[in-house]
């Protein structure tokens, strides 16, 4: 039954941008014209008055009664109004509609303006004289005034008093009908209002008391014969009006009387005044008549509207139903107000959610500094500002809309504050990995001995500290979303997943470090164990006759030996290292398992470097030269022509090509057997990755799927290689005998 009529309306300061002039509201302004046309211009005026910012401060009083009883004459004399008052000669309607002027009468010095921002409205005047029969105007500019004005003066002459079937009456009839029916709609949405009866052309013969005693009967009397609503059969007249009655000296007999008398009727308006009784012939009370019982409770700013609203349903013959009034003014207003409040938010937090979109698209993430005091303060502003202006209207709308209001400004916010954590954390996690292998290179360059775990752990706890402080700073007080415990944590969480890659990578450089230092050492150790074979004693004394010198036999015993234990000091190093850095027992298990495997590849390389046919060919030679050419005693032999060049020459060749098939097969000397390789090398620890494996050298007979056996592991020369070895070398141990041959001949012949 309620149209949204004031949804009609472009907005409530419709009007306000359009440009008036002075004059255009020299009268005030008609917000109803004769067309029963409701004026769009109404906020521009009450902008020109500077009333529309003034909240609940402001009141509105309405006068009404019959045509040309002097109601624009008496407005204008209490409130210095310029309404249109009909000259003393023409008996015309000058009032056409209702006139809307604000008071112009300064305050008394002094006096604190108590009801500032009077508006006064000018209601048509009724006994449809100039309107015919018709008094359906009358009867609608009644009932707007009732929803609008705080007070009603009701302007009679005095001889009027007493008439009770005169037009008054039946408006005033109107009146309480109307006010009863909105009562029924909502009793708190209907506050009280005054009925103030103006008496014109108070002779004085009858003093007002008597004039108030009959105007009350009559009231009474109308109120009884009203038919009520149910449920409110019994309700009085005083439930819902105040009355106050003042008569005023006749204006033509008696002009200083009435002037003065005005005079001082205004002041009470306007203020209010505490002086003795006087003779209580005029003016039987003192009180302020703007008491905050009687205001209708709407904003300023919301009255436009409101009062729109009002007039298109009372206009339109609905049902007047102020309740939903409000709760449309307030819905819209709310909206109006949310709208204005989020530009100054918009304004500060717009550009933060840029910079913030430009860090993420560039990929360079954006920690903004003090982000919390910054979006705290937009907070609290667009809320207290909201509150300020629409907290006036409707409470539950208002709620609501403050409700909408804080969710869509902390959805916004929260979005912000959790961009922030993530940048602080991307940057964080950034800067820490950074950081770490900044140091760690640092520490290189000092030496090895850098300690990796220490490193990490004061790089944690910086980034942990810097994540901390900014994420403080970017909280907002009181926002149940400005909590980063959860974020803290993740990024605890990535601090380790990152420092634990750190960690591996650390742990490679470890592996490789540990690599090189084992080739390094073979290559000399093992280097070593060949020369010895260059000796064909080995420096172990002299063979004894018949038997190859200790030192050829085992050399593959000495060779493990020395592999081994520098493997084994590799490992001790290696992981001693590696438990320094917080490397789990996994970690160094497998780590050490991939150094065994590259370090017996290592060991390979070495013993194919001093078995390629060159090399070898040449120990052979030093080692048959040392057997054939020294003595037992080392000296060097001087051949003479009775000497057994030949047995010589046999026995050292064939002691030292046994060396060939000693040196083509690594077996220890105990065993007869290769050396226990896949033993040494142990099982694939369960750990081993894909990763761990990918730069892995095959084994044989470690790693069965090879299809290599250990024994062709241990095969350093096969056997066309010992056969070109042996048959190489023993040309050139020919070489050796035959020159011996011709010196020992030679010594004879000189
Ligand atoms: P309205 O139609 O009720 O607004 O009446 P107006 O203010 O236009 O006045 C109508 C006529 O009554 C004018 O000619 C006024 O001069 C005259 N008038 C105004 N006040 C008084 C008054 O107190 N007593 C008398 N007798 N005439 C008045
Ligand atoms: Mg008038």
């Amino acid at each position: 039954p309620t149209a949204p009529t004031v949804m009609t309306m472009n907005g409530h300061f419709a009007g306000v941008g359009e440009q008036h002039s002075a004059e255009d509201f020299e009268h005030g302004i008609q917000i109803i014209d004769s067309d029963k046309n409701f004026n769009d211009s109404l906020p521009a005026y009450l902008q020109k008055e500077g009333v529309i910012r003034a909240g609940f401060n402001y009141h509105l009083i309405s006068v009404f009664g019959s045509q040309s009883t002097g109601k624009s004459t008496l407005l204008n004399y209490l409130f210095g109004t310029q309404f249109g008052v009909m000259s003393e000669k023409e008996r015309r309607q000058t009032t056409k509609g209702i006139w809307m002027s604000k008071n112009k009468k300064e305050h008394a010095e002094g006096n604190t303006a108590m009801a500032a921002n009077i508006l006064v409205m000018d209601v048509e005047g009724t006994d449809g004289r100039e309107r015919g029969e018709d008094q359906d105007f009358e009867r609608k500019s009644a009932l707007f005034a009732l929803a609008t004005s705080e007070v009603l003066i009701v302007n009679i002459w005095e001889h009027q008093v007493g008439l009770y079937q005169g037009a008054n009456m039946g408006l005033l009839k109107t009146v309480f009908e109307v006010n009863l029916q909105l009562f029924l709609k909502d009793q708190k949405s209907v506050p009280r209002s005054l009925l103030f009866f103006v008496i014109r052309d108070h002779l004085g013969t009858t003093p007002l008391s008597n004039l108030k005693e009959t105007l009350k009967a009559d009231l009474q009397r109308l109120w009884s014969g009203l038919s009520k609503p149910p449920g409110l059969e019994k309700s009085q007249i005083d439930d819902y009006f105040d009355f106050a009655f003042v008569a005023l000296p006749h204006k033509i007999l008696q002009p200083e009387k009435f002037e003065q008398e005005v005079a001082r009727l205004g002041t009470r308006f306007r203020e209010g005044f505490k002086d003795p009784k006087r003779d209580g012939l005029v003016d039987e009370s003192t009180e302020p008549v703007l008491l905050p019982a009687y205001h209708r409770r709407i904003p300023a700013d919301g009255f436009p509207m409101y009062a729109n609203g009002i007039w298109e349903q009372i206009d339109s013959n609905k049902d007047l139903d102020l309740p939903t009034q409000q709760e449309l003014l307030a819905q819209f207003r709310c909206d109006e107000i949310m709208k204005e409040v989020m530009l100054t938010f918009d304004a500060v937090v717009s550009p933060l959610e840029d910079r913030q979109a430009e860090g993420i698209n560039s990929g360079r993430p954006v920690v903004i500094a003090a982000l919390g005091n910054l979006i705290g303060e937009a907070r609290k502003v667009v809320l207290a500002s909201f509150e300020e202006e629409a907290s006036r209207y409707h409470k539950g709308v208002f709620k609501t809309k403050s409700a909408e209001l804080q969710t869509k400004v902390d959805s916004r916010l929260k979005a912000l504050y959790h961009g922030q954590l993530s940048a602080a954390h991307k940057s964080g996690v950034e800067d820490f990995s950074e950081a770490v292998t900044t140091a760690v290179k640092a520490g290189q360059k000092k030496g090895t001995n850098y300690d990796f775990h220490q490193i990490v752990q004061t790089e944690k706890q910086k980034a942990l500290k810097k994540f901390e402080s900014e994420a403080q700073s970017s909280a907002v007080a009181g926002a149940t979303w400005s909590d980063y415990r959860s974020q803290l944590n993740l990024y605890q969480k990535e601090l380790d997943e990152v420092s634990s890659r750190l960690r591996k990578d650390e742990m490679r450089r470890l592996a490789t470090r540990s690599e090189r230092w084992v080739r390094s050492r073979l290559g000399e150790s093992i280097g070593l164990e060949f020369n010895k074979l260059g000796s064909g004693r080995g420096g172990s004394g002299a063979p004894a006759e018949g038997e190859k010198p200790p030192s050829e036999k085992d050399i593959w015993d000495r060779v493990w030996n020395v592999f081994t234990d520098t493997i084994a000091h590799a490992e001790s190093r290696f992981t001693e290292r590696a438990r320094s850095f917080d490397a789990s027992p996994e970690e160094v298990e497998v780590g050490l398992w991939r150094l065994r495997r590259k370090s017996w590849g290592a060991l390979r390389d070495k013993l194919d470097e001093e078995t390629m046919e060159g090399n070898l060919l040449l120990k052979l030679r030093e080692n048959f030269e040392d057997k054939f050419r020294y003595d037992e005693e080392g000296v060097p032999r001087i051949w003479r022509p009775t000497d057994d060049i030949e047995g010589l020459y046999t026995k050292a060749r064939e002691s030292t090509l046994t060396l060939i098939p000693l040196l083509s097969r690594f077996k220890l000397s105990g065993t007869s057997a290769p050396p226990p390789l896949d033993a040494w090398i142990g099982d694939a620890p369960a750990t081993v990755t894909a990763a761990d494996e990918e730069d892995l050298n095959p084994i044989g007979g470690v790693d069965e799927e090879e299809g290599k056996s250990l024994e062709e592991e241990m095969t350093i020369l096969g056997d066309s290689k010992s056969q070109d070895l042996s048959t190489r070398f023993k040309k050139t141990a020919d070489g050796v005998y035959v020159e011996a041959k011709r010196s020992a001949i030679g010594g004879v012949t000189q």
